[in-house]
């Protein structure tokens, strides 16, 4: 089959690789109809993550009709219609049972093989499903496949996100980073219930979309963005602040705007060995931190049943589309957000 694949630092290539096939009577052979580029797709791409094998097939992303179930599956059937978390999920241990399918004992990211040892992803014609029954989601005809997708990830994620800050209709919120996980953050906020949110960027086109989505817009390349949530809030600063991009300078902004007592919520993908805040001014501000890898099985689970997604255009943060054969120039565009590129999906046929 083809898929797109990792070949070094900065290079996707477009590449036949070997079909995958059933290893175990649990997995299911997913045909691929629509993959996304994700943020986290671009930690790999420009190698700051070592040790993955050259050859790896790229991305986490999918939806997808069964082509081949194992003999032990029994949710799904060859023609069933599905979405994916990014992780796979046993649906027994510990991590499962309490609902952070994301920490599964025998859990596994798609696109990730270190060593021979890993799962392929998902921006190729076919992947292997491990876990089936307790990984994926049955794809209803209510919903569309690109909120199918984003349910499989970023929005999952900007709702955790959203949740874990604990959002209440009088809070003064912030989110900070309007890529699409912010977006599906605001979007999240909005539905938990926030009233006053501000969502900084500084991409006139992202903050746009916030705005439509139901937050004030605020440039921080054209305005003092602390000043303004000061002034906003008799001089504290922000209850509730949602940072969604995953650098220090995002989370010390987070920490900045934070009034204290208030929750930072964290879920652009650390990789510094120290925070951007020293124990020293958490103490001092009384904050709360919550942080992490979203448990996207559990949200999407979650959302589908209470019919979140179907409420909200949340696909309008899909600006582009390639084929799999473009894959190298969708990675491109997608980083250097290039033509106001907020979101990439590819297309296999
Ligand atoms: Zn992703
Ligand atoms: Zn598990």
């Amino acid at each position: 089959m083809q898929a797109l694949t990792f070949a070094g630092k900065e290079i996707i290539e477009f590449s036949t690789v070997k079909d995958p096939e059933i290893l175990k009577p649990t997995d299911v052979i997913v045909r691929i109809t629509l993959a996304g580029v994700c943020g986290s797709d671009l930690h790999v791409y420009h190698g700051r993550e070592t040790g993955l094998d050259p050859g790896t097939v790229m991305g986490h992303e999918f939806t997808g009709i069964i082509e081949e179930a194992g003999s032990e599956v029994k949710n799904f059937k060859k023609g069933s219609r599905v979405l994916s978390p990014f992780t796979t999920s046993c649906g027994e241990c510990f991590y499962c049972r309490v609902g952070l399918t994301c920490r599964c004992i025998k859990g596994n990211l798609f696109g990730w093989v270190q060593h021979g040892h890993g799962l392929q992803g998902a921006q190729a014609m076919y992947i292997r499903v491990p876990m089936a029954d307790s990984t994926l989601l049955p794809l209803s005809n209510d919903l569309n496949e690109r909120k199918a997708l984003l349910l499989g990830d970023v929005f999952s994620t900007g709702y955790f996100c959203a949740d874990n800050a604990h959002i209440t209709p009088e809070a003064v919120s912030v989110v900070v980073g309007c890529g699409p996980v912010g977006l599906m953050a605001v979007t999240a906020a909005k539905h938990l219930g926030a009233e006053k949110l501000f969502a900084v960027d500084v991409v006139p086109e992202r903050l746009a979309l916030a705005e439509q989505f139901g937050a004030i817009p605020l440039n921080a390349s054209m305005m003092d963005v602390k000043e303004k949530i000061l002034n906003e809030t008799d001089g504290r600063g922000a209850d509730k602040v949602m940072e969604a991009v995953g650098s220090d300078k995002t989370l010390r902004l987070a920490y900045d705007l934070l009034r204290p007592g208030g929750i930072i919520s964290s879920v652009g993908v650390h990789t510094a060995p120290h925070y951007a805040f020293s124990p020293a001014e958490g103490y001092d501000k009384n904050i709360t931190y919550k942080n992490g890898r979203c448990p996207a099985h559990y949200y999407a689970e979650k959302l589908l049943r209470e019919g979140v997604p179907q409420r909200y255009p949340i696909e309008k943060i899909i600006t582009h589309q390639f084929h799999l054969k473009d894959g190298a120039r969708a990675y491109e565009v997608f980083d250097k957000k290039l033509d106001n590129c907020i979101k990439a999906v590819l297309l296999t046929e």
